[in-house]
């Protein structure tokens, strides 16, 4: 059974990649590489022994994607590839509403076109904006903070309005709380180009040297020491959550939406503790002001997507750490380019 994976190359994508032909289902990667490098497609082949078929090519090319489905017998699509920088979202509001919105539009006109109707969407903790409570619940109440948010909330609301008029379609939503880590052979990981927005890479980037000192935003939030509090998830597990999805809710025309947690908070300064205690360093850190946009608290009630799709977070911190801190040191500067093998 072939799935097209779109975004395939990018951090997440590609460990689902690894986790979809370890159930024997074959990904067919569609990405135009604008955040990620060929070089993935070794290390999938490598890690897996198997070289997933790969388009280079964008989410926003009807005719490519006309082609791919002629050439293909695709029998689903989990949709990665998107911008996801928050920061850069709220600069360039245009590009961000133009790939990923435009390009999931472009891309559902060709499923349709195909016949195609089984989805599975990347979605955030974001659209849960500044939560009231935690922990998260898949009913908690709905709201953007930045344009990447507003993407992710605007793409559920089409697909919920476009699966209550057309019920061949299964489109399941999948909000991902805060994924780190790397594969446990230290082949593959989270490869960030330019300075890391997101924690782990930062503070990996220092400990290889490649960084001086991670700038902790604020430490005067209302969280168990000041610092804020998120969900962190292993990229595995995470990646092992689309295929229990997949296997799961594939089959079943409907709305599914589940969140993609672990239930436990993590403060920033106890990740940067858990780190020094993976790697045996020290993180040089100092405080700072506060992002805008950083919301206090975030974290998940996973407990719907254990009862209904049997899927768990197994990983703990320590084995997060552990495998960020493996590839780091194994891949210094991240995927360098390589020829094909
Ligand atoms: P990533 O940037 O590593 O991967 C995204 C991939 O999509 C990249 O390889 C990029 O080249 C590709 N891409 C982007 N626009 C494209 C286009 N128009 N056509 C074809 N390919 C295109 O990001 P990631 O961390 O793997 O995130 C994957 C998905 O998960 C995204 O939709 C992201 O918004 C979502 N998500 C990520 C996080 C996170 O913290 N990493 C959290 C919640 C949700
Ligand atoms: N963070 C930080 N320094 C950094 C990057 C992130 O202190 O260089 C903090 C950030 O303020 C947030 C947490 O780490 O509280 C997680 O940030 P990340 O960007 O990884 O995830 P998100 O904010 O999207 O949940």
């Amino acid at each position: 059974m072939k799935i097209l994976v779109t975004g395939g190359t990018g951090y997440i994508g590609s460990h689902t990649c690894l986790a979809l032909i370890a159930a024997g289902i074959e990904p067919v990667i569609l990405d135009n590489l604008s955040n990620s490098k060929l070089a993935v497609l070794n290390r999938i082949e490598a890690v897996s022994g198997q070289r997933p078929l790969f388009y280079q090519g964008d989410i926003r090319d009807a005719a490519l994607l006309d082609r791919i489905f002629q050439e293909q017998p695709i029998a689903g699509v989990i949709h990665f590839a998107a911008l996801k920088a928050v920061g850069e979202s709220t600069q360039k509001p245009f590009e961000y509403f133009e790939n990923n919105i435009a390009g999931t539009l472009t891309l559902l006109g060709a499923m349709r076109r195909a016949g195609c109707f089984r989805f599975i969407f990347s979605s955030s903790a974001t659209v849960y904006g500044d939560p009231k409570t935690v922990p998260l619940r898949e009913d908690s109440p709905r709201a953007s903070l930045s344009p990447y948010g507003r993407t992710k909330l605007m793409i559920e609301q089409m697909l919920e309005d476009m699966q209550q008029v057309d019920p061949r379609w299964s489109i399941t939503l999948l909000r991902y709380f805060n994924p780190i880590g790397a594969h446990a052979s230290g082949q593959m990981g989270e490869d960030p180009q330019g300075i890391p927005n997101n924690l782990m890479p930062y503070i990996t980037q220092v400990a290889i040297g490649r960084r001086d000192c991670l700038n902790i935003f604020g430490n005067d939030y209302p969280t168990k020491d000041g610092t804020c509090v998120r969900d962190y998830i292993h990229v595995m597990d995470l990646a092992e959550g689309h295929v229990k999805a997949w296997q799961v809710c594939g089959e079943q025309a409907g709305l599914h939406i589940y969140n993609l947690g672990t239930g436990q908070g993590v403060s920033v300064l106890e990740m940067v503790h858990a780190f020094a205690r993976a790697s045996g360093l020290e993180i040089n850190y100092k405080i700072v002001a506060r992002r805008p946009g950083d919301v206090a608290e975030c974290w998940a009630d996973p407990s719907k997507a254990q009862r209904e799709l049997g899927w768990k977070a197994t990983r703990t911190l320590d084995d997060m750490t552990r495998d960020s801190w493996c590839w780091q040191q194994a891949n210094p500067n991240g995927y360098e380019e390589e020829a094909h093998v």
